[in-house]
């Protein structure tokens, strides 16, 4: 099982690693023509902006798009996450499209411009065990989603309780926080399920 990182920029060697641990073959993904050889896709946090804009001078936008069309198994953590969402709400911050794919609606930056940066525990549906210990960096919510996506976590304390953090709509996973940093490699693990069942594999 090939698992590709998408290099434009952000945290890519953090996911190689995860998904190597979990069990996968993974690299670092940058051109159109590698698309081909993977089974399945990480797109890692960073700036959604910047990515979109490199994806663009790459030639891989496209591609990109086709890929997630096909059903490609693609999972987005954080800049990622905005990344696949059909929709962005985003307050001055232009981002005018995405890659798309998943029917929700993300807010950039959403908790707050004075939280860069936090940390707390979100059960996540599908993920046995404890909860999640998720770490949140200059991060989106899930404003809403459409009947084609389904919300698999919330936050629950604070002033964002019940805010939608984790979704998935087919073979595409999302994430507003960051599993590649904790340790904890169950998310990643959860998305090597889903490449290997696509794959018909056991
Ligand atoms: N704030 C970033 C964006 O809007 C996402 C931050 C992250 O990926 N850690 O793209």
């Amino acid at each position: 099982m090939r698992i590709g990182v998408l290099a434009l920029q952000g945290d890519v060697r953090e996911h190689v690693r995860a998904l190597e641990a979990s069990g996968a073959t993974a690299a670092p993904l940058r051109r159109a023509a590698e698309l081909g050889g993977v089974d399945g896709l990480v797109l890692p946090g960073g700036e959604s902006t910047t990515i979109m804009k490199l994806a663009r001078i790459f030639e891989v936008l496209e591609p990109l798009r086709a890929a997630v069309a096909g059903g490609l198994p693609v999972y987005g953590s954080c800049a990622g996450m905005i990344l696949l969402a059909d929709r962005v709400d985003d307050e001055g911050s232009p981002l005018e499209e995405t890659i798309g794919g998943i029917d929700m609606t993300v807010r950039r930056n959403a908790f707050g411009r004075q939280v860069d940066s936090f940390e707390e525990d979100v059960a996540v549906e599908g993920i046995d065990g404890q909860p999640v210990r998720a770490v949140f960096i200059r991060a989106p919510w899930v404003q809403e989603v459409g009947p084609g996506a389904q919300a698999l976590g919330r936050v629950s304390t604070g002033a964002a309780a019940g805010r939608i953090v984790a979704v998935r709509q087919g073979s595409l996973l999302a994430t507003s926080f960051h599993p590649e940093l904790t340790g904890d490699l169950r998310i990643h693990e959860y998305f090597c399920d889903m490449v290997r069942r696509r794959n018909g594999g056991a």
